[in-house]
């Protein structure tokens, strides 16, 4: 089984790579690819692990870029990931996730809040390529007692429009395609139903998009059959996973039964390195 979107620590996975290569096993995916927010610091550790089983190891990513002030999430597949321009653009990445979470920090004290985002993290987290994120806010405030879930931290503060949230800068998803191509790799749009961004499909296929991420535990047998003959019409492949955060991440568990049909996979190996 095929398993083409799971994420570790090295963003906001909540499992290691050791630990994620154990889950993988255990759930019988024999190809996967990591797909870590702004990193690829965990490919060559799950790789090395998964070596061992059998498990053969996609290098990816799921590069968060920005429309109309709206995340869309992207995905990339079979790059070089020592790609120097890829490298850079990945590390200003991370720096403005960094800035970002400085300022919403600085917006929660004022609002009377304030939470501890373990300073060494931050400081610490470019030398191992860790991308961080707003679960980390949400986990500050869920540890203070400020709120009684990590959902209730996005709902109150933390999400788009509320009072602690700062937006964030990023390149569209047109250059991401660019970037991706140019580091060797195919680009996929992760999730489209998800983050209801239907409406680039069509601009971004125009624009040398490859692939529709038609499986996904947010998309139901309806949506991924509509996402699969959308990239038929348009030429595009499919790509799909579990978008795995691991147990206990507040998240649904789709490791094993959302998985890439095998003939998609083929059609997508013969395109990755
Ligand atoms: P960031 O990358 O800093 O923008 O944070 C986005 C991440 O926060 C997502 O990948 C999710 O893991 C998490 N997230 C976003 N919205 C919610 C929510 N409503 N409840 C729980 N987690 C969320
Ligand atoms: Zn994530
Ligand atoms: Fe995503
Ligand atoms: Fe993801």
């Amino acid at each position: 089984m095929i398993d083409l979107h799971v994420h570790t620590t090295a963003s906001d996975g909540r499992s290691t790579p050791e630990e994620l290569v154990r889950q993988l096993a255990k759930a019988r995916i024999t190809v996967t690819a990591v797909t870590d927010h702004d990193t690829t610091a965990a490919v060559a550790e799950v790789r090395a692990h998964a070596e061992a089983r059998r498990i053969r190891v996609i290098t990816g990513i799921e590069i968060t870029a920005v429309r109309d002030s709206e995340d869309v999430h992207m995905l990339g597949y079979g790059f070089d990931p020592g790609h120097p321009a890829l490298v850079t653009f990945l590390a200003t990445q991370r720096a403005d996730r960094r800035r970002r979470l400085e300022e919403m920090h600085a917006k929660l004290v004022a609002l009377g809040l304030p939470v501890e985002i373990e300073p060494q993290m931050a400081a610490t987290a470019e030398k191992s390529g860790r991308a961080l994120g707003r679960p980390l806010l949400a986990a500050a405030l869920l540890k203070a007692g400020y709120v009684d879930s990590i959902a209730e931290a996005f709902d109150r503060y933390l999400g788009n429009g509320g009072p602690a949230f700062v937006p964030r800068r990023g390149a569209s998803p047109a250059d991401v395609v660019a970037l991706v191509h140019d580091a060797g790799g195919v680009a996929s749009i992760a999730h489209p139903g998800k983050l209801k961004s239907d409406a680039l499909i069509e601009p971004l296929a125009a624009a040398g998009l490859d692939a529709i991420e038609a499986y996904h535990p947010d998309h139901d047998a309806v949506a991924t059959a509509a996402y699969r003959s959308r990239a038929a019409k348009l030429g595009l492949l499919v790509t799909g996973g579990s978008d795995f955060h691991g147990r206990e991440s507040g998240r649904v568990d789709a490791m094993g039964t959302v998985t890439l049909p095998a003939d998609d996979f083929a059609q997508l190996a013969e395109r990755i390195r």
